[in-house]
């Protein structure tokens, strides 16, 4: 049994790793559980999935939980401070990061500090500190079994692979509901546009980040740390079939691909077993289904947010950390329809131009530059008004 404590458990990725332990109910086993204001819902889980403790950061649902779990052998912690104490349970052999956004950064340093090997969804963890997570992870001897679909494809397509170099990577992307639109097309569109996928059904905020392309970007960084790449191996294609989830080529030319429907519960359950293929029952992909598997180059210049991560990637420092924290602010925005969807890669680009590089950053650093980015990206949208 594997004891798995699952942060974010009531999100599009934690109820489909719910769905995982359920149908592998001999192989997985909860330890925690956590929500931010989903209370019934983490509620439910509870008492299905009889974990040791329960997490609800948002202290206003401390009551109700409380309330609804005194009968049972369950403890119940509120805020955010206590994310970073539950994953260091000695209990706890996994963690899996399904939060959302820069929330997760913290609890997984906890977790690393910990020796937790880590389940990562959370790619802004990533974004935000790849260097210090990847650094941390080694000096604690943890591994990071990437959840992200093309991650997952990628880590796949090395397994066997541990002595030949990689010659590049490439992401595919399905290029979201905006595939082949313009600037003009795009300056009209809505949230309600926006938010629909046309393969995958994911949380609000990751949806909005793959019809941005802001997803694919923040992927390519994702990849540089989880890899160990440099810049100039990792590529992007468009794939709107979303049946091969990414590709390595090696150094004699050789491409593995890894291909499959999308169905998130396939990297998900990949991660939680490594290095075991567990048998599962979910459909299976089936190439008459599909006759044409199409590519297309990614539209750098109507989808601006994938050349803005390239770049900030390539300055390095505290760059993707700004980019991750302008984009937070600005598709939330987005999301209560207070800027328009081109609004989105303008202010992220205003805040990667007004605020200052710190190369090598410390933690503090970042810290300092999550805060200082999500005032300043609020001032540019306060200027439009
Ligand atoms: P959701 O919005 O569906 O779920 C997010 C989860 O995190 C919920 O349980 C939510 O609680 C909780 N949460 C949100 N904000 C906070 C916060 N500030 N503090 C504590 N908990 C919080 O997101 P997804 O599941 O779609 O995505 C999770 C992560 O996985 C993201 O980083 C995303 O990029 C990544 N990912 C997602 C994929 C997908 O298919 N969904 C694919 C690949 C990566 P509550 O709902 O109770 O408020
Ligand atoms: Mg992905």
């Amino acid at each position: 049994m594997k004891k798995i404590a699952i942060l974010g458990s009531t999100g599009s990725i934690g109820t489909q790793t719910l769905e995982v332990v359920r149908e592998h109910n001999e192989q997985f086993e909860v330890e925690v559980l956590t929500a931010n204001n989903n209370a019934e819902l983490l509620i439910k889980q509870a008492l299905e999935f009889k974990p040791n403790t329960v997490v609800i950061t948002n202290e206003e649902h401390y009551d109700l939980v409380q309330d609804a779990l005194s009968k049972e052998d369950i403890k119940v912690f509120a805020g955010p401070n206590a994310l970073t104490h539950v994953v260091q349970y000695d209990e706890v052999e996994i963690v899996l990061t399904a939060l959302v956004g820069y929330s997760g950064l913290l609890p997984t340093i906890k977790a690393i500090e910990a020796g937790k090997n880590i389940a990562l969804a959370n790619k802004e963890t990533l974004v935000v500190a790849g260097e210090i997570i990847t650094a941390l992870a080694q000096e604690k001897g943890v591994n990071i079994y990437p959840v992200d679909s093309e991650h997952s494809a990628i880590f796949q397509c090395l397994t066997g692979e541990f002595q030949n170099p990689i010659e590049k990577i490439i992401l595919t992307a399905s290029g979201g509901p905006f595939r082949g639109k313009n600037k003009d097309f795009l300056k009209h569109v809505t949230k309600k546009d926006a938010l629909k996928h046309p393969n995958w059904e994911m949380g609000a905020k990751i949806t909005i980040d793959s019809a941005s392309m802001m997803n694919k970007g923040l992927e390519v960084i994702e990849a540089k740390w989880l890899f160990g790449l440099r810049n100039d191996q990792i590529e992007v294609i468009v794939h709107p079939q979303s049946i091969i989830h990414s590709m390595v080529q090696f150094e004699d030319g050789s491409m593995k691909a890894q291909m499959g429907l999308p169905d998130m519960k396939l990297p998900i359950q990949y991660a939680m077993g490594y290095p075991k293929r567990l048998k599962s029952s979910y459909p299976r992909f089936n190439f008459i289904d599909y006759p044409a598997l199409t590519f297309e180059q990614p539209d750098l210049e109507t989808f601006r947010n994938l050349q803005l991560a390239y770049d900030a990637m390539k300055k390095g420092g505290n760059q993707p950390c700004i980019l991750n924290a302008a984009n937070e602010v600005a598709v939330d925005e987005f999301l209560q329809e207070r800027i328009g969807f081109l609004g989105i890669s303008e202010v992220v680009e205003k805040c990667l131009d007004k605020l200052p590089l710190i190369l090598n950053p410390q933690y503090e650093d970042l810290v300092n530059t999550d805060i200082e980015t999500r005032i300043k990206a609020k001032e540019i949208i306060k200027e439009w008004e």
